[in-house]
């Protein structure tokens, strides 16, 4: 059986949120707008989404105090901000994203333990949640998931429900401030998000067809990944083409890289972005689906992964892992069923430890 599931309602244009404003009234008189503590207040999402509250007579408290890679300490502190809310806005990168969707748990179910509610309880129930984004890396505004950081055991993980925003408010004016760095790296994190669900167990020409499109939309932002100042039309194919990532994602889930990659972001302080884009190209190699893997570097307009490395692989510094690091990673990484069920062929530890070993090698011949 194959199926498509994506019932987010998507608007996208310029002042989006000041004209379809109305449609927040369906979802209560209180609302928690949750956030990071800088970027929303400069690029004009958060005065935006105030503007509109307060045009409604709609309450709202704000949790600006997001961190990146949310943790589970850092959601339940903000759900404490404003107990009465009867909706969610999450308002910047997927850090805010993520972490609405668990605030959005936690604030349905306050009587329940919150470990237990956020990662033991399948189908548990979530306030309604409008997703905001500024910037076009995680498609968290149409994904169901939420990843969070889980100190006790020293990685990151997606919680058990499934919350899908009700709405996702797209506006291009929100992305043009991300400095270089955080554009590359969240866009980078798209590009995984196309490419761990195109060679995925659970792709279907459904989810294939949207993962083209986002890659050949990916490929026209390209050229000005590292622009100085990035003009709104480059932006608008790296937002369609993240946006396109989420959707494909939320059927197909994403693979190695992903679950490889939180390790890197856990013990290394690497961005979600540069771990996960560290391990693309080993990841391309490793494919026994050669043929789908030069499908997919076709929608790029690359030609080879060699090509790929050097056109993209080569705009994330490598990091240099010792060989019992890149083990234990391995190691572990063989225990995450979850994501190796979403990698269609069988694959070991060694070959693991290789895909570190890929860029981690260049690090120390650039030494
Ligand atoms: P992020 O952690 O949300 O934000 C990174 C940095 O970028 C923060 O310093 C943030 O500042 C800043 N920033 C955000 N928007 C900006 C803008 N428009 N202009 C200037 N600076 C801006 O980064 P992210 O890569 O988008 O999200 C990563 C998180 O999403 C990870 O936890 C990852 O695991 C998760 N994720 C979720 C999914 C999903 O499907 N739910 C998929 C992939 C990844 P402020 O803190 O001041 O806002
Ligand atoms: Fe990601």
């Amino acid at each position: 059986m194959k199926q498509f599931y994506m019932p987010t309602k998507l608007f996208d244009g310029k002042k989006i949120i000041e004209e379809k404003k109305q449609l927040l009234l369906a979802y209560g008189r209180r609302a928690l707008i949750v956030t990071g503590s800088q970027s929303s207040k400069i690029n004009g999402s958060l005065g935006d989404v105030e503007d509109a509250l307060k045009a409604l007579n709609i309450d709202y408290g704000i949790f600006d105090q997001v961190e990146e890679n949310p943790s589970i300490e850092n959601v339940i502190e903000g759900a404490k901000a404003y107990k009465e809310a009867e909706f969610v806005i999450g308002i910047g990168g997927g850090s805010p994203l993520d972490a609405a969707k668990a605030i959005a748990v936690l604030l349905k179910n306050p009587h329940e333990p919150e470990e237990k509610i956020l990662f033991e309880t399948p189908n548990a129930k979530a306030l309604p949640v409008i997703a905001v984004p500024t910037t076009a890396g995680t498609g968290s505004e149409v994904t169901p998931y939420s990843i969070l950081t889980v100190h006790k055991d020293q990685t990151k993980r997606n919680f058990k429900c499934r919350v899908f925003p009700e709405i996702a408010f797209l506006d291009v004016s929100y992305f043009l401030t991300m400095s270089i760095h955080v554009r590359v790296h969240t866009c980078i994190d798209a590009l995984t998000h196309l490419v761990e669900s195109y060679l995925n167990t659970n792709a279907t020409e459904y989810s294939d067809g949207i993962v083209e499109a986002g890659l050949t939309l990916w490929a026209k932002g390209f050229p000005k990944i590292q622009a100085e100042n990035i003009d709104e039309t480059h932006m608008q194919y790296f937002i369609a083409a993240s946006t396109f990532a989420g959707m494909a994602i939320s059927q197909t889930g994403t693979s190695l890289p992903h679950g490889m990659g939180y390790f890197l972001t856990y013990h290394h302080g690497l961005s979600h972005g540069h771990a996960n884009g560290i391990l693309t190209s080993s990841y391309l190699r490793l494919y026994q689906d050669q043929d789908k893997v030069n499908r997919l570097l076709r929608c790029l307009g690359i030609h080879s992964i060699e090509a790929f490395e050097k056109e993209v692989d080569v705009l994330l510094p490598a990091l240099n892992l010792r060989d019992d690091q890149m083990l234990m990673y391995a190691e572990q990484m063989m225990l995450n069923q979850a994501k190796l069920k979403n990698y269609p062929f069988e694959v070991t530890k060694d070959e693991l430890f290789m895909m570190y070993k890929g860029k981690s090698s260049q690090a120390e011949s650039n030494r």
